[in-house]
């Protein structure tokens, strides 16, 4: 099968592929955004898992069970508050798709559903992180071949906007 990425406006909670990233925060003991609703989706074992687990840095990332979601294992990733730019936060955000992708491919991972990592409560600017996004996983595209589908869930029209208009600028230059 040849290697697909797709862009979707959703709710990341409600697909039914074997992993999906949840854009925790680095307690990984849950928050509001897309990480409430993972938690609230997946059950109180899924926070058990967690807490298990110690915390996360930002830039790296954990992989639970999925319980009652649809999705088979949730991958977690701790991405960087916007802080202005200057910070390291364009490495810190690619990272945390890098090692999301990692670690999908050593659990044999052939779907996978990002949404748009510190985006919301973080402050990430929505175009310069699907920018971030789409070329990191492009590039582990190009030299990985396990995987075989790679979802980009945007939770509203202008986040759906910025990731359509990314990929063509990318696909064309
Ligand atoms: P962060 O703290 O990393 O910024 P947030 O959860 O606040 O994380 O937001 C990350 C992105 O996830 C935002 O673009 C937000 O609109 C989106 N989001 C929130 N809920 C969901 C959901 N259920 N499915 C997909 N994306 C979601």
């Amino acid at each position: 099968m040849i290697q697909q990425i797709l862009i979707l406006q959703g709710d990341i909670t409600q697909l039914e592929v074997d992993a999906i990233v949840n854009a925790a925060n680095s307690s990984l003991l849950g928050g509001g955004g897309v990480d409430g609703a993972i938690h609230r989706a997946a059950g109180r074992e899924s926070l058990e898992e967690c807490r298990q687990l110690k915390g996360c840095e930002t830039g790296e990332a954990k992989i639970t069970k999925g319980y009652n979601l649809p999705a088979k294992w949730v991958i977690h990733t701790v991405g960087p508050v916007w802080e202005g730019g200057n910070y390291g936060e364009d490495e810190l955000l690619a990272s945390c798709y890098r090692h999301s992708l990692t670690l999908a491919e050593e659990y044999q991972i052939k779907t996978i559903a990002f949404p748009a990592i510190s985006t919301g409560v973080y402050r990430f600017p929505m175009e310069r992180a699907s920018k971030i996004a789409i070329t990191e996983v492009n590039k582990f595209l190009h030299n990985h071949n396990s995987l075989k589908q790679i979802i980009f869930v945007c939770f509203n029209q202008s986040a759906y906007d910025s990731y359509q208009r990314v990929m063509q600028e990318i696909t064309e230059s």
